[in-house]
């Protein structure tokens, strides 16, 4: 795989499908780069992207389909270093071009997207997706 940079601090291996088998295929949306970005310059720590994008074979395999906006290059997992999960939170809600906003408390990171459609935003318990509400607001520090 060429390693290139893609902006001003992430490169295309920060984005590009980890599945082991493909030679680490690749497809972003410069909305979700400069969403990565815009956490860059507000948080200024390293941002790991746990999960960009996922290739077909891989995709297939780990939602049973190939139609999840991470495929479509439309969506990130990310954890930013020595950052609360509540305080990524907070910022990502703030931001009306993301649409889809999941939480997972175990694994400590946030799935954000831009799916066309209206805004979703759920936590992850138990492998479960939960739509966000109160309960899960004040059990998860999320107001
Ligand atoms: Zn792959
Ligand atoms: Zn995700």
């Amino acid at each position: 795989m060429k390693n290139f940079k893609i902006s001003h601090n992430f490169s295309r291996k920060d984005f590009s499908c980890k599945c082991g088998k493909c030679d680490n295929e690749f497809r972003i949306s410069l909305t979700i780069v400069g969403i990565v970005e815009h956490l860059k310059g507000k948080f200024n720590k390293r941002i790991k992207i746990v999960k960009g994008y996922l290739c077909e074979e891989y995709s297939k395999e780990v939602y049973g389909h190939d139609k999840d906006y991470h495929h479509f290059g439309k969506a990130v997992d990310l954890i930013i270093e020595e950052v609360p999960l509540k305080e990524v939170f907070k910022e990502v809600e703030s931001m009306s071009e993301i649409t889809g906003i999941g939480v997972y408390p175990a694994e400590n990171y946030i799935h954000i997207d831009i799916r066309d459609k209206d805004r979703e935003i759920w936590v992850k318990e138990r492998s479960e997706k939960i739509p966000m509400s109160d309960r899960l607001r004040t059990q998860y520090d999320l107001l």
